[in-house]
């Protein structure tokens, strides 16, 4: 089982994508993370990855999409990936599409949080104040310039993939404006559904 989960950056993807990872026994695969943790070790990558990070602009679809397709060889993801963060630009969702045929492997949900852009800018700043109080150093792109490119970025790029997925008919939406058990209990209901059963069902699929 495989899900994508969309939405603009603040929309609580991540914090989604872990509860269902828990629930379904997926595993989330997280782009931006996967991308920090490469900063963080100091690799080719990070290094090239940094800067464009921290501004607010998307990695190229070529290290993106390598990237992606390298941890899906590992043994974690058989059961199935949440995709968080990924896909970006439509040709990363459309070597998504390839990727998952040539796997044999069907994407059976597409789940997009929607929140408008002010409470989404007021959820990061809010994450930044949160992580700089708990003595972590806040995320370099959670605050306001870096956080109107990546909504420019998400606008232009991103909000397009919607489009792809519809034509699919593969698109639900869910209110990611609701307090989190809201929103969780919304996106339960789709991926119920997309297994054919409760998440009891969807943790024995292969
Ligand atoms: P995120 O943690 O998903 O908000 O991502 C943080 C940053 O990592 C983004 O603003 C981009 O610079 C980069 N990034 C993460 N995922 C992607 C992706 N799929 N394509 C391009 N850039 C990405």
């Amino acid at each position: 089982m495989n899900i994508i989960l969309l939405g603009p950056p603040g929309a609580g993807k991540g914090t989604q994508a872990g509860l269902l990872e828990q629930k379904y026994g997926l595993k989330q695969l997280s782009t931006g993370d996967m991308l920090r943790a490469e900063v963080t070790a100091g690799s080719a990558l990070g290094q090239k990855a940094k800067a464009i990070m921290d501004s607010g602009g998307l990695v190229p679809d070529d290290v993106i999409i390598d990237m992606i397709e390298a941890r899906m060889q590992q043994a974690d993801c058989v059961k199935g990936v949440i995709f968080d963060g990924f896909p970006r630009t439509v040709p990363q969702a459309e070597a998504l599409d390839k990727m998952l045929a040539q796997k044999g492997q069907a994407l059976d949900a597409v789940i997009e949080l929607e929140v408008d852009e002010k409470a989404v800018l007021a959820r990061i700043l809010q994450r930044a104040a949160e992580d700089q109080a708990a003595g972590n150093t806040p995320r370099k792109d959670d605050n306001e310039a870096s956080f109107r490119k990546r909504m420019q970025e998400y606008h232009a790029k991103t909000a397009p993939i919607s489009q792809h997925y519809k034509s699919q008919g593969r698109l639900s939406v869910v209110d990611g404006s609701q307090p989190i058990d809201r929103v969780e209990k919304d996106l339960e209901a789709i991926v119920s559904g997309a297994a054919g059963g409760g998440p009891q069902a969807a943790r024995h699929m292969p």
